[in-house]
């Protein structure tokens, strides 16, 4: 499926440097940086640099090496932020929406790495 990428979206601003963003990392094809509304003591969106307007545009069209590198960066940031298992966090969640009904507010592809608190169950 082709997706229409709008280049006016507010993460393609963030990338372009128009808008300020809390980096918590930088690679060379992903950035994180915390959440402007955190739903969770540690929230931070791990976005790739490139033009994908969500998971699945990402996963088709970007390259390995794209794909590499944000899977590397979420862990990272996972790392980073002290949420990790197993080296002093108590865990984390990631979450990406798409679309209407998962209710994506921005249309850039990005995951959202939660924790630093209980998160509950997700799914019943
Ligand atoms: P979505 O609903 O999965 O698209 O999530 C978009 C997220 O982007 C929300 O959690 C917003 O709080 C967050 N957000 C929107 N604008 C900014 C910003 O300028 N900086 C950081 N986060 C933002």
């Amino acid at each position: 499926m082709a997706y229409d990428y709008d280049t006016q979206n507010i993460f393609a601003k963030i990338l372009r440097g128009e808008i300020p963003n809390d980096t918590v990392l930088e690679t060379e094809h992903s950035l994180a940086f915390r959440d402007i509304a955190p739903q969770a003591p540690v929230h931070v969106l791990v976005i790739p640099k490139g033009a994908y307007v969500n998971y699945d545009d990402f996963a088709q069209n970007a390259s390995d090496a794209e794909i590499i590198d944000l899977t590397r960066a979420v862990g990272e940031v996972c790392r980073m932020t002290g949420v990790q298992p197993g080296e002093g966090g108590d865990g984390w969640r990631l979450v990406a929406n798409a679309g209407e009904a998962a209710i994506q507010e921005v249309p850039h592809m990005h995951v959202h790495v939660l924790g630093g608190r209980n998160l509950g169950r997700m799914l019943p």
